[in-house]
């Protein structure tokens, strides 16, 4: 199976258009070492004719016009994108499927919970109902195994909550509001794409030491990162994201994980991660963890 890192960046990317970080202050004035980044958004294909989309970012068309395997086979309206898997309900997460809109069959893999926070009262998704079965949306459930022709997949429920903006997000259900996502190849080899990890349980932990390769949520090195930007804003934590360092960081609880391929994804703007010449860039690569970047491949 071949996977694609279409985009490794958190909501809003690298450089982040309002942002005056650090980071993206050296970015833009050319002092910064490292790469611009944007949203994170994932396809993979079992044989490179059919792909699929994990998530389906607020970048997918840049994203798709940046990566020729992505693109139409033949003259007229065709692609070889057959659906999208989504983790959540976020923008981040699911804007994206809009820009699939033009007269184009596609398959949409979620919770219950998700369709409906993303669909109810949002009238732009009648787009997807100009011609019969333009958008097949199947609800499934966290936990159980769901086969497609070439692959497998299952999502795992993650304490998270719905958008704020969601309409009554009280009467959906709250284990299907946020889900790591296990995809499995033909050769039965498993990646796990968290791109939103609050919190890492005994149960977790075992599914991904199972795991070849696991792209793990690397939006915050700290917790308060944010905090030391924006006196008002937010911890880690309280928005859904475990920190990268500290005791109690993601780097310290999957460190028993030496058996497998560790990836940080979904990277914030603030994140001094993402400065290659930084100390927490070279904390992170001697734990023996990669840093995600777009464009970058990866084999099942
Ligand atoms: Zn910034």
């Amino acid at each position: 199976m071949r996977v694609r890192i279409l985009g490794s960046g958190a909501g809003g990317g690298f450089p982040q258009w309002n942002c005056g970080c650090s980071n993206c202050r050296r970015y833009r004035s050319g002092l910064f070492r490292g790469s611009a980044r944007s949203q994170a958004q994932l396809a993979f294909s079992e044989d490179g004719e059919d792909w699929y989309l994990l998530n389906a970012s607020p970048d997918l068309r840049y994203q798709i016009e940046s990566t020729p395997e992505l693109h139409p086979r033949a003259p007229g309206r065709n692609s070889p994108i057959r659906g999208v898997i989504l983790s959540g309900a976020d923008v981040d997460l699911c804007l994206g499927l809009l820009l699939l809109r033009e007269w184009h069959r596609l398959e949409v893999y979620s919770t219950a919970g998700v369709r409906a926070a993303i669909t109810n009262g949002n009238c732009f998704f009648r787009v997807f109902e100009r011609m019969t079965g333009q958008l097949r949306w199947e609800c499934v459930e966290p936990g159980s195994a769901h086969s497609l022709d070439s692959f497998s997949f299952r999502l795992l429920s993650m304490p998270g909550k719905y958008p704020a903006w969601a309409i009554d997000p009280s009467d959906l259900r709250p284990d299907q509001a946020v889900s790591g996502i296990l995809i499995e190849s033909r050769s039965h080899q498993t990646l796990a794409f968290l791109p939103g990890l609050p919190c890492i349980s005994p149960d977790l932990l075992n599914v991904l030491a199972s795991c070849v390769i696991v792209l793990v949520d690397g939006t915050f090195w700290s917790e308060d990162e944010l905090i030391e930007i924006e006196p008002n804003a937010r911890r880690a934590s309280e928005i859904g994201h475990m920190p990268v360092s500290g005791p109690n960081g993601s780097m310290a609880a999957l460190s028993s994980l030496t058996g497998t391929r560790r990836i940080y994804i979904h990277i914030n703007n603030t994140n001094p991660i993402l400065d290659e010449s930084s100390s927490q860039h070279r904390a992170v690569r001697e734990a023996g963890w990669e840093v995600a970047y777009d464009g970058m491949e990866l084999a099942l």
